[in-house]
């Protein structure tokens, strides 16, 4: 479904990704793991085409991402960027039709809709009139949820997107999440730093350092059989 082939990254003498090649099969959720900085939100934002490879090519099913394709591609998928990025000025039922508006979805079908993602992720419908700073932030988390989920694209990115929340809030927002991953069957990628929550929602777990893919696997294997004795002191650090 989505696959990377020794794609590279730069930004100035920064290597950010370097020779990453990873296969993620369709209806699977992968969690990409990693300290911070070690590459993971410039991994979601190739697959995404807001950046291009330097070198390496990545596909979406059939398709190359690249410049001219990657408007249409990114149509396939709903993207979560970390910190949610809602529009403050735009109440939350704005944020979350966005993209429908602009595609001339009529009023009825929009609201319909809204309605099936109130109730896929738990949110209370009379709190669509407010403003994000207005919400909790386990509200807000919703909200950019159903706005990446609004055109039900196959794919859903997303970026930390339980980071800022407190442990509670976090914890419920996790069983919430492998629900309706669990119930929409999408192809899933979530970048965490977190190590329970990759392996409480991951199928397959890629571990990221320093821009390489040190192994990707289930957390069984990754506890089992780690590639490289970073991994073992990443988890146990957070044990
Ligand atoms: P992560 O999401 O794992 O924390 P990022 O992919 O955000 O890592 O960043 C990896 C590295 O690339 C960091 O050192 C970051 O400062 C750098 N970086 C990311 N985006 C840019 C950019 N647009 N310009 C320059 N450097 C960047
Ligand atoms: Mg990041």
């Amino acid at each position: 479904m989505i696959k990377l082939d020794k794609v590279s990254k730069s930004y100035d003498a920064l290597r950010v990704l370097d020779d990453v090649s990873l296969t993620l099969a369709q209806g699977c959720t992968t969690a990409v793991m990693g300290l911070s900085g070690s590459g993971k939100s410039t991994l979601l934002a190739l697959i995404v085409g807001l950046e291009a490879p330097d070198q390496g090519e990545v596909r979406i099913g059939d398709d190359r991402m690249a410049p001219a394709s990657a408007l249409n591609l990114r149509r396939r998928m709903g993207y979560v960027i970390q910190d949610g990025g809602l529009f403050p000025h735009l109440t939350a039922r704005r944020n979350i039709e966005l993209m429908s508006r602009e595609l001339g979805w009529r009023a009825a079908r929009r609201s319909k809709r809204l309605q099936e993602l109130c109730t896929l992720t738990r949110f209370p419908a009379e709190a669509l009139e407010r403003y994000p700073a207005e919400l909790s932030g386990g509200q807000r988390q919703r909200v950019s949820l159903m706005r990446a989920l609004m055109l039900d694209p196959p794919i859903l990115l997303l970026d930390e997107p339980l980071g800022a929340l407190d442990p509670m809030t976090r914890a419920r927002l996790q069983e919430d999440l492998k629900s309706i991953f669990r119930t929409l069957k999408k192809t899933v990628v979530i970048v965490t730093h977190d190590v329970s929550e990759a392996a409480f929602l991951g199928d397959t777990i890629v571990f990221l350092h320093q821009g390489r893919v040190l192994q990707q696997g289930s957390f069984r294997d990754l506890i089992a059989a780690p590639a490289d004795p970073f991994i073992t002191e990443f988890i146990r650090a957070q044990a």
